[in-house]
């Protein structure tokens, strides 16, 4: 099942990725149609899914489509949490936990973007695998942790080094938080959709060109280790988003560095779930 939010509206998108079931409409009400209700019902709204005749839907544009988890409560996200992204980033692979940071809720934006570079900034692309919270995880064990997930999503952890890396302490809230800097989309695949959704298939390209290809199976700490673990020490709520880490191959570790410029084209893609595009002005 994949959700989306078209033009504000809670939707099912067919199988093909062409039509879009608006759900408010195909439940009578039952479902709002606001896409960030739906996590609260979660169980519900996929019994319902499962088992409801649901109309042929409408065809829709990709432009029409937003965030399609818009307003998370918590946006977590996960720094360092591929070895090869921790070498080239020049810190050692985390023994415990990653670094645990925020992308303030402004940032948050849907899959076709155009993207406002800060200007004078170093701005980088970080491709990412986004989990969504469809309950309330509280000291989950590492077992159960996808029981937790609703869903997957595309997300790119934009990044200004220049703020992120300023002393005395980094600011990875901040240089991570410009406004449009968390694209998301194209839609939330649940994870019964998925062969293995512990190795999925990453890669970003700017201008066609390849910047990063990984694999989720190379997580430090998987998806289902970092529900458990961050449920130890708070509550993930139904709604939250987890940007859970980049691959190798970001701006900042190449030589020489390179950032996003003016008019860059910028995309990003899963395996199994769908492609961001960011085009790039400033
Ligand atoms: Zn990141």
């Amino acid at each position: 099942m994949r959700i989306a939010n078209v033009s504000g509206r809670l939707a099912l998108i067919t199988a093909d990725g062409t039509r879009a079931v608006d759900v408010e409409r195909a439940s009578d009400g039952r479902f709002a149609a606001d896409p960030q209700a739906v996590y609260e019902h979660w169980d519900a709204f996929r019994e319902w899914a499962a088992g409801a005749e649901l109309p042929e839907g409408e065809p829709f544009d990709a432009a029409d489509l937003g965030a399609p988890v818009p307003a998370a409560r918590q946006i977590f996200a996960i720094g360092l949490n591929y070895r090869a992204h921790a070498d080239e980033s020049g810190f050692d692979a985390p023994e415990g936990l990653p670094p645990v940071f925020t992308k303030f809720a402004t940032a948050i934006t849907g899959p076709v973007t155009t993207l406002e570079l800060p200007e004078g900034g170093h701005n980088d692309w970080e491709v990412e695998l986004v989990a969504v919270i469809g309950k309330r995880a509280r000291e989950v064990a590492e077992a159960d942790g996808w029981d937790y997930v609703a869903g997957l999503t595309v997300g790119q952890d934009v990044s200004e080094r220049i703020g992120q890396l300023a002393g005395p302490a980094p600011q990875f809230s901040l240089g991570k938080s410009h406004p449009g800097f968390a694209p998301t989309g194209p839609w939330v695949v649940t994870t019964d959709e998925f062969d293995n959704p512990d190795d999925l298939e990453l890669r970003c390209t700017v201008n066609g060109e390849e910047m990063q290809k990984g694999r989720t199976r190379d997580l430090i700490v998987s998806v289902p280790a970092l529900v458990a673990r961050l449920s130890q020490v708070l509550p993930l709520l139904p709604g939250d988003i987890i940007f859970t880490g980049t691959p190798s191959g970001v701006g900042m570790g190449r030589k020489p560095q390179r950032w996003l410029a003016d008019g860059d084209l910028l995309v990003s893609t899963i395996e199994g779930i769908g492609e961001l595009r960011q085009t790039c002005r400033g």
